[in-house]
């Protein structure tokens, strides 16, 4: 039997189209885009100004606003220590809520280390970010609020916009961590009210290797560069890599394309899947109602992640609450945000469906799972 993988919100594989896209910029047209003394070199250039629009769609921005980085770590990074180093004001508090991505907290508590001041916001069991929780700490004070669109383990959708308004009533920037929600459901950034925004190409069936940062341009945003060198964008320098800014642009046009249709079809077969570990007797229990479609976080009590993943012997990838804290293999913080403890989340399971997830394979891998759940609790009662 195929593998059936069932781990889209750690990386998707680069769509068919995406690769085709991408592959004349490697080798036909590998022109600079820096290089705008010469016909290659203009020619990469207005590709690559073309490739920004068409990502910037994607959130309902234009192309101007976007910085391309290596990822959306780098993006997350850039964000935070970019808005924290560009402030010149007396505000010094930066808010972010419980359910960070690392790539948002570390850098958020690397700024505490350097004298700002650090506000976390709770989120509710159900593993939402509260607005009275967050009006009583975004004020006069806050720099930077910071809060996950998506919560990639979770899958619940914070309410940007309202948080975004309370930032902008205080004069606070707000920026959010998009990674899982761009692609997978309609954002964009004027509704949200957000002023800065990230999302990378290789959870949508693009490449790896390329993200953005959307920094609002009216009122602009001061923003310090993290990487200095020939000054290729505003924010950020280093040679844009035109294969894989193509190859995002080709990912965020799919993505906007396929929406009405991906959406639905993931989340019923979520939802069949939850169903079927339901009724085959396997204890299934969910941890959060996922906003984003195709997404479980599930545990089968009493047993381990690890132990489970480990029988399926290649049948079937998908990710535990450990390792989504990568290869740290800490507790996942945004499991213990919701309240569950050590035992719990160290048999918690995500499960994020994609293209690839089909009635059948999904059938398939809800078997397998109730299969190895019943082999285990046979073998811990004996
Ligand atoms: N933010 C969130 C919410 C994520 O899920 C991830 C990746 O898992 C990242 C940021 C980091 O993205 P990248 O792999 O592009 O650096």
């Amino acid at each position: 039997m195929t593998p059936v993988y069932l781990d889209h919100f750690s990386t998707t594989p680069c769509d068919a189209a995406v690769l085709a896209a991408m592959v004349p910029y490697f080798d036909e047209s590998f022109g600079n885009p820096h290089a705008v003394a010469h016909a290659p070199g203009r020619h990469a250039f207005r590709v690559f100004e073309a490739a920004r629009e068409d990502i910037a769609a994607l959130i309902g921005a234009t192309g101007a606003g976007i910085t391309l980085t290596s990822g959306a770590t780098e993006a997350n990074n850039l964000a935070l220590f970019g808005v924290a180093e560009a402030a010149k004001g007396p505000r010094r508090e930066i808010v972010i809520s419980a359910i960070e991505h690392d790539s948002v907290s570390r850098p958020a508590a690397a700024l505490a280390q350097r004298g700002f001041t650090l506000r976390v916001l709770p989120v509710s069991p159900a593993g939402y970010v509260r607005l009275e929780d967050a009006a009583a700490v975004i004020g006069e004070n806050t720099l930077l609020v910071s809060v996950i669109a998506a919560s990639h383990e979770l899958g619940t959708l914070q309410p940007i916009r309202d948080i975004a308004a309370l930032a902008r009533k205080n004069g606070a920037l707000m920026h959010s961590d998009a990674t899982q929600a761009a692609g997978k459901i309609p954002l964009d950034v004027e509704a949200l009210g957000v002023d800065l925004l990230s999302f990378c190409a290789h959870k949508i069936y693009g490449p790896a290797g390329i993200g953005a940062l959307w920094v609002r341009q009216k009122p602009p945003v001061m923003l310090q560069p993290q990487l200095l060198g020939g000054g290729q964008q505003l924010f950020r320098a280093g040679t844009i890599p035109l294969p894989l800014a193509v190859g995002f642009a080709a990912a965020c046009r799919l993505a906007l394309a396929r929406l009405p249709i991906e959406g639905p079809r993931l989340r019923a077969l979520a939802d069949s899947l939850l169903t079927a570990l339901q009724t085959d007797g396997t204890g299934v229990v969910a941890h959060s109602r996922s906003d984003i479609p195709g997404l479980l976080n599930i545990r089968f009590p009493g047993i381990a992640a690890e132990e489970l993943m480990a029988d399926f012997s290649g049948a079937l990838y998908m990710s535990s609450g450990a390792a989504c804290a990568s290869a740290s293999r800490k507790p996942s913080p945004v499991l213990q945000a919701v309240g569950l403890d050590d035992a719990a989340i160290a048999g918690s399971l995500r499960l994020s469906l994609g293209h690839s997830s089909t009635p059948e394979n999904i059938s398939a891998a809800a078997q397998l799972l109730a299969e190895a759940v019943t082999r285990r609790r046979a073998s811990t009662a004996s």
